[in-house]
């Protein structure tokens, strides 16, 4: 066990080092003096009841394999059925179905070149002006209405797509295709009306009136009103002033807005070309309205039904810091992994009306879920007063900031502030042995440190690294610089990084760790902002 306070250059910064090791005793709750006696390696395990159970497997050993020489000793199938007389193994789950960011973007990125095509097809070269308007109108309006129905998609909580491609970087790729869709909706009502101002050599006004008697006119109007509503209100200068629910209930009306084109879209030009446009576009739309039915409504509810969820325990962890304990029913069913977040809506006078996103802090066991709150809003605030007993609806799993991500054997967790809760969870389960697991734990001070106790049982438990960096974001010295990790963990080339903290040192660790020598592509972050 090494438990050195470091203050390079300055006394802004300490690193408080934990290097746990099982072969030198080291107990949870607090580091032993010089002249602490050196337990033997027969110390009973932790007693804290939430890691009683833990379970520090090691990783499988690679496989070796047998040269290809060698002549084949095994049949090549296992028999079907169990020899009479053994015992059955029991059925393994099916590992959750993962659509990765590359192949979404792919399958995307293909549905926009087949509307291109169905544009293409239908395009009738000319270099008239107002044929000229119209083709462009028709391009803009197949690639709105297909926009619209891929922000639709992204928001529709897939568990395929939210385990693989993650719920922070979906709510990204929605905000700013949004912005495109957006865009692309207004060229078509420009477009359009300019093309057929100059097809009936009237002004732009009088072709609005004119085009209003079309079949799907109005409707299309509307919809581009309500989707300028809710671009002007999702622009980050408007959002900062808006409550969040304000900004929901405005931003519901896409569905209206998607309802309302899709109407357009069936009377209108854009796909006269032939049934079976109109039959895949129909199609594409029901699939879509099908997941987000399926999705955000029925699961949740069969979720809330089936779950019972209540609130245990409320327990203080720091001065703004609260755990809330919950016990439900058959949880295992919904295979919450260490590092995802649900959305809990409380039951509870002025929290019901809002679901807030927050991971778990702990695995899931004995139907019990926990989380861990930090106030910083009034809604975080009133978590603190809730009581045992009150219903809990908890829509998830979310998040692909889980184990499936890990490459390497080496793991090095890297936390700011809250975003310690989905790293305690991983750093009890992540499958390593001494040595294999680091965690860097960024705060203000030791005050804000939270979960400590636990950390360091975890830490001593599995003969990880525990490391906290302590010091002002804005201090001389930064402790999440190149060398300074690179001296925290020499090996750092080696390690798949998961990184969870606020937004500012997220994007600063993040371009530090690439600077040190880690591929992008192993640095796994999730961002507590949507
Ligand atoms: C994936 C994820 C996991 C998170 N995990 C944790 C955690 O484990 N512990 C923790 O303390 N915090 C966590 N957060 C942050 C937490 O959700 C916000 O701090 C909280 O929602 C703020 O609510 P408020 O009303 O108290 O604050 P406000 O001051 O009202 O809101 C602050 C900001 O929080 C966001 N926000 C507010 N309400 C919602 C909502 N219903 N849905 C989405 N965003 C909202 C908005 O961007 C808002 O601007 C997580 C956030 C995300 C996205």
């Amino acid at each position: 066990m090494t438990c050195s306070f470091r203050c390079p250059g300055s006394r802004i910064f300490d690193a408080v080092t934990i290097q746990a090791d099982l072969s030198d005793g080291y107990a949870p709750g607090g580091a032993p003096g010089p002249g602490a006696p050196t337990p033997g390696p027969a110390d009973p395990p932790p007693t804290h009841p939430l890691y009683s159970r833990l379970d520090p497997r090691p990783l499988p050993p690679r496989p070796v394999r047998a040269p290809r020489t060698a002549p084949r000793t095994a049949p090549r199938k296992a028999p079907r059925r169990a020899p009479r007389g053994t015992a059955r193994r029991a059925p393994v789950a099916a590992p959750p179905l993962r659509l990765t960011p590359v192949v979404l973007g792919r399958v995307l990125a293909g549905g926009a070149v087949l509307v291109v095509g169905l544009w293409l097809v239908q395009a009738e070269p000319s270099m008239r002006l107002d044929a000229l308007f119209a083709t462009l109108a028709h391009l803009s309006g197949l690639l709105g209405g297909y926009g619209i129905l891929v922000m639709l998609l992204l928001m529709a909580r897939v568990p395929a797509v939210e385990h693989g491609v993650g719920a922070d970087r979906l709510a990204r790729w929605h905000a700013l295709g949004g912005r495109h869709v957006l865009t692309l909706c207004l060229a078509h009502t420009v477009f359009a009306l300019c093309g057929y101002a100059a097809h009936t050599g009237t002004d732009v006004l009088r072709a609005a009136v004119g085009l209003m008697g079309y079949p799907g006119l109005a409707a299309a109007a509307i919809a581009t009103a309500l989707l300028t509503a809710v671009g002007v209100t999702s622009a980050r200068t408007a959002r900062r002033r808006l409550r969040h629910e304000t900004w929901r209930g405005v931003h519901l009306l896409t569905y209206v807005s998607a309802a309302l084109a899709f109407a357009h879209q069936l009377s209108g030009p854009d796909l006269a070309g032939g049934p079976v446009a109109v039959w895949v576009w129909t199609l594409l739309h029901t699939t879509v309205g099908t997941l987000l039915v399926w999705y955000r409504l029925v699961v949740p509810v069969r979720q809330a039904l089936r779950h019972g969820l209540r609130v245990t325990e409320v327990r203080i962890e720091g001065p703004d810091v609260v755990s809330v304990v919950m016990r439900g029913v058959g949880l295992d069913a919904l295979r919450a992994e260490p590092g995802q977040f649900f959305r809990w809506r409380f039951l509870h006078r002025r929290l019901w009306r809002t679901a807030l996103p927050f991971s778990l802090s702990a695995p899931v066991r004995d139907d019990t879920l926990r989380i861990t709150v930090k106030a910083c809003g009034d809604h975080t605030r009133r978590i603190r007063r809730l009581r045992p007993g009150v219903r809990v609806l908890a829509t998830g799993p979310f998040g692909a900031l889980t184990a499936h991500r890990r490459t390497r054997r080496k793991v090095l967790l890297l936390a700011g502030g809250v975003g310690i809760t989905p790293m305690r969870a991983l750093f009890e389960t992540l499958p390593g042995g001494p040595g294999d697991l680091t965690l860097l734990y960024r705060a203000g001070n030791a005050a804000q440190l939270v979960l400590r106790e636990e950390l360091e049982g975890i830490a001593a438990a599995r003969g990880a690294a525990l490391h906290y960096l302590l010091g002002p974001s804005d201090g001389p010295f930064d402790p999440l610089a190149p060398r300074a990790l690179r001296d925290l963990v020499p090996d750092l080339v080696e390690h798949d990084v998961y990184l969870c903290g606020p937004p500012g040192m997220s994007r600063a660790a993040a371009a530090a760790l690439e600077r040190a020598g880690v591929p992008a592509n192993r640095i796994h972050s999730e961002q507590f902002t949507f």
